[in-house]
């Protein structure tokens, strides 16, 4: 069985220092059940593609050694000996992945550490693919990884064309993506598609798969099939794994915040929400910009979206996440892929568990604050203790806050009456609600404020988000450095 990984990046042989593999050599590793070589069928400036070929010994793979390997269902059988698994791509393909390309997979590359984590144009193919589900399957999984697909069904037999079919398809993925990025949702895909019977099952199965899926498993609209598939051998395991990506979902970002969609078809409200989202990021970042601000707090930052885009931007020197649910940290460290980044990123982002109810030292002194989506998260009499924290003793030149508005609720169809747009919202306000809270923290604390709006401008009910942003005066910074 064979895959191979081309990109066009210029020089193009650098993917011998992604994969850390040398394009000039053949290498062999012993696997289970075969032998797994690598080699570079072309490798220039302009291209360079390794090949990852995977001889399978049918003897072992039969359990020869008494393991049980992917055995098939017929035990016991010459089904054991005499099957497809020496050719068509297979969980066999994928271990192999795992083991050739161990550093690659973890985003680690000693001597081109900023190319790791860089998206690249890539090409993988896989020339025979057992698929189970047919071509639209494969496409169905990679497409919303940002794959473009193709998957080209192999007829049974070619002198034959009215036979159909075969199960078995030809794979082209090519996209822009980061080479880890590329070989995790190979490492999960791949057997997922193949959906082969696999009798051994290591305890951390789970782990491993949400280890490989981080960043991209939980969101992705399949996520159920592929999780149930990948550990098809056990209802619980699957279930634990759904649940735990449930709870990462949850913990994730203020999506689930606009849980609910105007109007339009099923899958309308993941995008509206998304792109709400999104929208909501950009005006905070616009803040930030617009503030001069470098070194910056997310403050109950969630899964870390927001984040994401501050690494994204090299304006934003020092980035601070804290959240009290060290789950969300957790979260946010993977989406970050804090483990895989240069040091030189690393050391550009700290995550805190933190409560913004309590006074917290290690927040003073930056530019600026974010609390996005975070206010409503808090029992209204816990408020005042946040507005202390926050406006009275970290005190950031800026605070950019959003939350959503109750009246905009009303243009949410299936949404209730009375009903908030998250289950662990405690409150939501209508735009004179927040004006007159943004108004008397303001004033409490020596800022002055300006409001606004994200998302469209219902000219009855206004933005579905409300936004502030607090600047420290100018006499009150004034009176500090008094202080001081
Ligand atoms: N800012 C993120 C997450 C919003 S969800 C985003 O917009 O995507 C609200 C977040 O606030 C959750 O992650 C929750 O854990 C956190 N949170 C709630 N109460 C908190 C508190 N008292 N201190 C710190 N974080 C809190």
């Amino acid at each position: 069985m064979l895959l191979t990984l081309t990109t066009t990046h210029r020089p193009a042989t650098d993917l011998g220092h992604l994969l850390v593999k040398h394009p000039e050599r053949v290498q062999s590793f012993g696997l289970p059940a075969g032998t797994a070589h690598v080699l570079y069928p072309e490798a220039d400036e302009q291209r360079c593609t390794a090949a990852l070929l995977v001889e399978v010994d049918p003897f072992k793979l039969g359990g020869g050694r008494g393991r049980r390997q992917a055995a098939t269902p017929d035990s016991f059988t010459l089904g054991q000996y005499v099957n497809d698994r020496p050719y068509a791509a297979s969980s066999l393909l994928s271990s192999a992945l795992a083991k050739v390309f161990r550093s690659a997979l973890r985003g680690e590359s000693r001597d081109r550490p900023e190319l790791a984590a860089t998206p690249i144009p890539l090409e993988v193919r896989v020339p025979v693919l057992r698929c189970r589900g047919g071509a639209e399957l494969a496409v169905r999984l990679f497409a919303p990884l940002g794959w473009a697909v193709t998957a080209t069904p192999i007829p049974l037999d070619e002198a034959y064309p009215e036979w159909g079919d075969s199960r078995y398809v030809d794979l082209t993925l090519t996209g822009a993506l980061r080479v880890a990025d590329a070989l995790n949702h190979l490492y999960v895909l791949l057997p997922v598609l193949d959906d082969a019977k696999h009798y051994w099952v290591a305890p951390d199965e789970v782990d491993k798969l949400l280890r490989a899926g981080a960043g991209w498993l939980a969101d992705h609209p399949e996520r159920s099939l592929i999780t149930r598939r990948y550990l098809a051998h056990s209802r619980a395991l699957a279930g634990e794994a759904l649940a735990r990506l449930a709870e990462l979902r949850l913990a994730d970002e203020a999506p689930v915040d606009d849980t609910v969609d105007p109007v339009g078809p099923a899958e309308e409200p993941d995008r509206k929400r998304a792109s709400l989202a999104l929208r909501r990021r950009e005006a905070v970042l616009a803040a930030l910009r617009d503030q001069g601000a470098s070194r910056v707090l997310d403050l109950g930052c969630g899964g870390g979206a927001l984040l994401a885009a501050l690494v994204a931007d090299r304006r934003f020197t020092e980035i601070v996440g804290t959240d009290v649910s060290s789950q969300a940290l957790t979260l946010a460290a993977r989406r970050l892929r804090l483990d895989r980044l240069p040091e030189r990123q690393r050391d550009r982002i700290k995550l805190w568990q933190s409560a913004l109810t309590y006074r917290d030292d290690r927040l003073r002194g930056y530019d600026a604050a974010v609390l996005m989506e975070v206010i409503e998260h808090l029992d209204p009499p816990r408020l005042p203790a946040l507005e202390d924290a926050v406006f009275g003793h970290v005190r950031p030149g800026t605070v950019v806050v959003t939350t959503p508005n109750v009246e905009y609720n009303v243009r949410y169809e299936g949404l209730g009456t009375g009903r908030f747009r998250h289950a662990d919202h405690r409150f939501e306000w209508t735009r004179a609600e927040f004006a007159a809270w943004v108004d008397r923290v303001a004033v409490a604390h020596g800022y002055a404020a300006t409001l606004g709006g994200v998302g469209d401008d219902d000219p009855e009910v206004g933005s579905p988000t409300q936004l502030a942003v607090f600047t420290r005066t100018e006499e009150a910074a004034r009176k500090e450095e008094i202080r001081a």
